[in-house]
Parts: C-alpha cells; structure tokens; sequence
C-alpha cells in the first residue's frame, strides 16, 4: 500500500506505521501486477495476432433480452477465430483470455504489445438497449485528435524507459521520444485502417455491416501505439437477426472464418500466401 502525504511524497513499506504527524495522509491501491502473458501458438516466426474477447468476469457487456451475455458471446467468437487459424497454420495466435475472466482494458492492449503482436483485435458486441431495430457490424479505429495527446502522455509517463517498435527512447528527452511515438502510432493507424478494409471485405458476405462502419474513437483498449489495433462490434445482440448470427456456431463458424482470413491477408505478404 503506498501512503502519501501533503508534505513529502514517501513511501512506506507494508505494515509500518505512517509517521504523518498533523500531515494529509492518503491510502492508494497498490499497483496491479502485470498480468501473466497469454500462451502463443502457431509456427515459430510467423506474425502474431492478439485477439481479445470483450468484457469477462464480474463484466458481462452487453445483454440481449434472452438473457445472453456479451462477455460469453465474444469468448466463443474468439476460440473460434483461434481454431481457424491454428487449423490453417500460417500466423501466430494468442487470446487475452481464453476463459471467463477479467482483465483491465490497457492489460489488453498492453499483452499485444508485450508479446511484440503485428494486430490487436478485440471483438465485442453491442447493445441499443430498448431499440430492437439497430443493426449492423462497426469496426472501430483510435481517433486521431484523442491519440495525439495520447502519445505526449505516454511519452511522459513512460520516461523514456521504454522501447516503441524496436527504437529504445531511453536516453532521449521528452520531444524526441514523443516524436518517435508519434511515428510509429501513424504506422500503426495506416496498418488497423488497412485490416479495417480487410476485414470489411472479407465479411460483408457473412453479416451486416452499418453504413457509417469504419468509426474512430478514443477507446482505451485500441492505444497501443506500436500495434496496428482494431475494435470489431459484431453486431447487436438486441436485434434478433444479429444476435442469432453470433450466438449459433454456424453463424460463429462463418465470421471466425472471415476474420481469420483477413488476419492472414494483413499478416501475411501476396508472395507467401
Ligand atoms: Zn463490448
């Protein structure tokens, strides 16, 4: 537990007493460990695509009027995803989880790129509340105006300790390093617009897709920014057509199969495939 006061910073090891005569004393969290790193398979030396299922755990997401639950419903999409992937053997793939749990948003992000990931995809599904009319797939990429700031802050946070697409910023002053991060979140963006078109195209055939279905928001978990990185709302799990698509294994069988294309049309070079 760390113990500030308003005088001085300190920090007490836990269990002694704070010695806070007259000071502010405030009780933080402890920082969370890293959580483990997921387990890869695939070819050694192929690219790696991090998938997340959305939510999990004490997060359900999304509900449908059925009771089905979004946490449950991305999970299966994303085994399926794996499965077809590993079936066809040409990338590296991992899951944020693999089972019901839960998981901070930038733990998420935050696996893709400690495991040196080249796409980050979470899949969700969405909800309209009452509206059983909305419909329709989005894929959501990091908004530019939002992700500026973004880069600042993570270069001054980070201090500069860190390693953004093989380029170590330890060393460098602030600008340069947010300059570096900056790059290589531009490459990033090119790369999730990129698989935006991909996936698009690869699944307009196997469900919906709104008309306005490339979006741009600042969403925690797609702020990597090192790792080309998509969000994919599925669809609506409270229009029926939607739901009934995702939650029956013919429906999840076909879009695990879109996508699973898509990620090795990104990943993999027109030479290799
Ligand atoms: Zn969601």
């Amino acid at each position: 537990m760390l113990l500030l006061c308003a005088a001085a910073v300190a920090v007490w090891s836990p269990g002694e007493a704070a010695r806070t005569s007259g000071a502010l004393t405030v009780l933080l969290d402890p920082p969370l460990p890293a959580p483990p790193l997921p387990g890869v398979t695939g070819p050694a030396d192929a690219p790696l695509v991090v998938i997340d299922a959305g939510h999990g755990g004490h997060d359900p997401g999304a509900k449908s009027a059925g009771g089905e639950q979004e946490k449950d419903l991305t999970l299966a999409l994303v085994r399926s995803v794996r499965d077809a992937l590993i079936a066809s053997g040409r990338v590296r793939v991992a899951l944020t989880r693999a089972d019901d749990r839960y998981l901070v948003l930038g733990e998420r992000s935050e696996m893709a790129r400690r495991l040196g990931a080249s796409l980050f995809l979470s899949i969700h599904a969405d909800s309209a509340g009452e509206d059983d009319q909305a419909h329709g797939a989005t894929l959501y990429t990091l908004s530019e105006t939002a992700s500026d700031a973004e880069a600042a802050a993570l270069a001054a946070r980070e201090n500069k300790a860190d390693v953004v697409r093989g380029v170590n910023l330890s060393g460098r002053d602030e600008a340069v390093a947010s300059i570096l991060i900056d790059l290589a979140r531009r490459e990033s963006l090119e790369g999730a617009t990129a698989f935006v078109r991909l996936l698009h195209g690869q699944a307009k055939g196997v469900l919906p897709f709104r008309q306005d279905y490339h979006r741009k928001a600042s969403l925690v978990v797609l702020k990597a920014p090192d790792v080309p990185s998509v969000l994919f709302e599925t669809g609506y799990i409270t229009n029926e057509n939607d739901r009934s698509l995702l939650s029956s294994a013919d429906g999840r069988a076909r879009v695990a199969m879109a996508v699973a294309k898509a990620v090795e049309k990104q990943l993999i070079p027109v030479s290799k495939r």
